[in-house]
């Protein structure tokens, strides 16, 4: 079973997919980490985030895996070409230079095969902004997760400083996300949209229990 998660940035997606994921005993897929990876790896290499044909070589190439901590079933850890990019793949610079990576085609092509490769594996819960519309649009459960752009401002401020990473500047961080969706949900390959068929849930009139709560309740319908 797919139990796909999209919207936008900060709207609770990752902490809601993972509480889902525990609940049900399902695995949890983060295909924002892996657009993300392919941004550092590009980044490191000095390739410019314009040049469709090189990011498309290194998104086909370059193996992205996921791994565990001691004690929790659930995958934390994201490697690029078996560099652990965990923290790395979180920084204010990454935040800024994922969506023009992400745009393109070319890498869009190979990371969505990734992840159908990996959905096939089993039950999955996989949050992103394509996955009801593109990646498994044929999910059990599809829902969008939305909230204010203040309230999803926050959460981003409140994980950026438990993780010691990423901008705690909130004019900083409303900007990028506001930054981020326009440019996401603007692009010609998969926008950042709801499914038609999907559930809409708002993470600011909800309690993250409620949405996990609801979310369960679908996938057990
Ligand atoms: O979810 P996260 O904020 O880590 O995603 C980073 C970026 O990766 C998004 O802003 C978007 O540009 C891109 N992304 C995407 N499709 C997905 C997941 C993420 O385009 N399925």
């Amino acid at each position: 079973m797919i139990i796909a998660i999209d919207g936008p940035s900060g709207a609770g997606k990752s902490t809601v997919s993972k509480a889902v994921a525990r609940k049900l005993g399902f695995s949890c897929l983060d295909t924002g980490a892996m657009y993300r990876s392919i941004a550092w790896f590009a980044l490191r290499e000095g390739v410019e985030l314009s040049d469709a044909a090189s990011l498309g070589v290194i998104a086909r190439a370059k193996e992205i895996s996921f791994g565990l901590t001691p004690g929790d079933p659930l995958p934390s850890k994201v490697y690029i070409d078996g560099i652990d990019v965990t923290r790395d793949i979180r920084t204010a610079r990454i935040d800024k230079a994922v969506s023009a990576v992400a745009a393109h085609p070319s890498v869009r092509e190979a990371l969505v095969m990734q992840q159908q490769r990996i959905g096939a594996n089993g039950n999955y819960v996989v949050e992103g902004r394509d996955i009801g519309t593109a990646v498994f649009p044929h999910a059990e459960v599809k829902v969008f997760l939305t909230a204010s752009d203040e309230q999803r401002a926050l959460r981003r401020l409140r994980q950026n400083k438990r993780r010691g990473i990423g901008s705690t500047d909130y004019e900083e961080v409303l900007s990028d996300i506001k930054a981020r969706d326009r440019f996401d949900s603007s692009r010609a390959a998969s926008p950042l949209k709801p499914a038609e068929d999907a559930v809409l849930l708002d993470s600011s009139t909800l309690s993250i229990d409620e949405v996990v709560g609801s979310i369960c309740d679908l996938a057990q319908e």
